[in-house]
């Protein structure tokens, strides 16, 4: 695989499960960090507040 490419990743809602949008990410940061302690909140239109997401690694043909 070659250095420097990042993976496609869903966001879903922790609580509904609604799939809120889309995020890229190097699965491992330059500090050895894993895109498993990327935390992010956002607006979920299903619970009308921000929610913590819940990350999905999405498969994109290329
Ligand atoms: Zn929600």
């Amino acid at each position: 695989m070659p250095r420097g490419k990042r993976t496609v990743f869903g966001m879903f809602c922790t609580d509904s499960g609604n799939r809120v949008g889309t995020v890229r990410l190097h699965k491992q940061n330059s500090k050895g960090v894993g895109w498993k302690e990327f935390k992010v909140e956002k607006f979920c239109p299903v619970c009308r507040k921000r929610m913590p997401m819940k990350l999905k690694e999405e498969r994109h043909s290329s």
